[in-house]
This record gives C-alpha cells, sequence and structure tokens, in this order.
C-alpha cells in the first residue's frame, strides 16, 4: 500500500487536545527552539489508533502504528450492552458500575499505547510530540445513549488525545498541537491537496511530486509533524487561491477542512 517514486516521506500526526494552542510549547525545555528539536507528529484515527512519525524520516519504513480496532469493538460491545441494561429491568447503580470499570479497562489500554508512543518517541533527539488542535470534549455516556453519537468524536479519539499527553507529560516529553485543517488532504511532500481512493490510502495527483500513494494516516501524521516547524506551517493554499490554472490542475479534492478528524 505504501509506494513512492523515491525516498523522502515521514509524517507526522497529531492529537492533544487539553492544550489547544495551535502553536503551544508548554513544557518547552529552556532554551531550544523548533529547529532544534525532533517533531513527531501523531495522528489519531480509530482503525489505527496512534500512527507516529518523525518529519525527519527518510521513508516510511520507521513510522509506528499502534491499531484501534479493538478499542472500537469494545467500545461497540459496551453500547450494546448498556442498550440491552436500559432496555431491561437493570437499575442505574448497577449500570453506571459495569460502565465505570470498563471506562478503566478502556483508560488501560490507552495508556499502554500511548506509553508505546512516548517510548518510540523517546529514542529521537529533542523529540516534541505534534498533534492536532482539536477541541472534542470526551463523552462517553454520550456514545452509549446517543443514537446519533459518532464513536470517535464522542470519546474515543479526545481520550486517546489526552491520556497522549498525560503520558507524554510522565515520561517529560514536551507535547503540542497544530492547526489540523486539510492534513488529511495534504500532500507531505508538495503540499497539494490529494485523492483520498480508499479511506486508508492517500494519493498524490501532482505529477512532479516524489510521492504516489502512501497510507494516508502516515501521510497526515508527517504534515503534522512538518507544520511545528514556522517555515512549514500551513504551506497548503486552498485551491480556490491557486494562483495559477497550472497548480489548479493538481488539485484533485479540496475535501472539507477538519471534516475527517479520524481519519486524517
Ligand atoms: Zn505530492
Amino acid at each position: 500500500m505504501r509506494t513512492e517514486r523515491s525516498r523522502g516521506n515521514e509524517y507526522c500526526s497529531t492529537d492533544d487536545r487539553t492544550a489547544g494552542q495551535s502553536t503551544g510549547r508548554e513544557n518547552t525545555p529552556a532554551a531550544t527552539g523548533p529547529a532544534d528539536r525532533t517533531a513527531i507528529g501523531v495522528d489519531l484515527g480509530e482503525h489505527t489508533l496512534y500512527t507516529a512519525c518523525p518529519v525527519s524520516m527518510p521513508d516510511w519504513k520507521g513510522a509506528y502504528a499502534i491499531p484501534g480496532d479493538d478499542l472500537c469493538a469494545r467500545l461497540d460491545a459496551l453500547r450494546d450492552r448498556v442498550a440491552a441494561l436500559l432496555a431491561g429491568d437493570a437499575d442505574r447503580e448497577t449500570i453506571v458500575a459495569r460502565v465505570r470499570r470498563r471506562r478503566g479497562a478502556l483508560l488501560e489500554a490507552l495508556d499502554d499505547a500511548a506509553r508505546e508512543i512516548c517510548d518510540y518517541a523517546s529514542a529521537y533527539d529533542r523529540p516534541v510530540l505534534v498533534t492536532e488542535d482539536s477541541h472534542y470534549e470526551p463523552d462517553l455516556w454520550a456514545w452509549l445513549t446517543d443514537p446519533n453519537a459518532h464513536r470517535g468524536t464522542a470519546w474515543l479519539l479526545p481520550t486517546a488525545h489526552l491520556r497522549l499527553r498525560a503520558v507524554a507529560a510522565e515520561y517529560g516529553l514536551e507535547a503540542t498541537t497544530v492547526p489540523v485543517a486539510y492534513s488529511s488532504q495534504e500532500c507531505h511532500g508538495c503540499g497539494v491537496i490529494g485523492d483520498r481512493p480508499l479511506h486508508e490510502t492517500f494519493r498524490c495527483t501532482n505529477p512532479n511530486c516524489r510521492v504516489e500513494t502512501v497510507d494516508a494516516d502516515s501521510n497526515a501524521a508527517k504534515v503534522l509533524a512538518q507544520r511545528y516547524y514556522p517555515d512549514q506551517r500551513c504551506a497548503y493554499r486552498p485551491p480556490r487561491s491557486l494562483a495559477t490554472g497550472e497548480r489548479s490542475a493538481l488539485v484533485a479534492d479540496g475535501g472539507s477542512p477538519g471534516s475527517r478528524r479520524d481519519g486524517a
């Protein structure tokens, strides 16, 4: 699935919510600027919970991904179980106690995954975790009882974001956020908005770009890592502002800013 015309990719990812600031430098070790740091993007998703990659990685082989399918299945099962209990004669205390136990187990799994990411990041020189500046608040009860709730945005992704930041703090790792707009559609190699022929695949449509088809989460992670550095932040220009017809022709899909939080 991951192919490129030549070497030269990396990715980073996103996540981090409580901080919220797009240029946050909280817990920054003294006297080091972005140029001295290794930005490691962390993209969050449901199918792949965390995808991490340093901005300086020459190819995709060193990226690190942790699957999220098991957590999703457990959240689905809990929702079904709670629905059955609510429809039956279980009292509220029984239901709340069950949810509390399951939530604790889910948080333990998230913390284990976050530790893997932090272990991975710690191997790099002066690492800083870079995630998207999303502002969802986790609400497990909403996921369990609101038929219109989205599993990712209702609980899993914001919680994964919070836990990553909490675990990073335990590791003494800086974590910061960058603007998320278009990060799931922008090519990390050239900044042009590309195709998503399959949900998990990103394809660059710029014929002059080395990138062909890559893992979408990895691409998004790399874009986020790039945005940590001031001279690379928000390199993408929306299609309507492109100056030339030639560049416009390279834009295949502008997508919707921020509409794909979990896929990017
Ligand atoms: Zn490209």
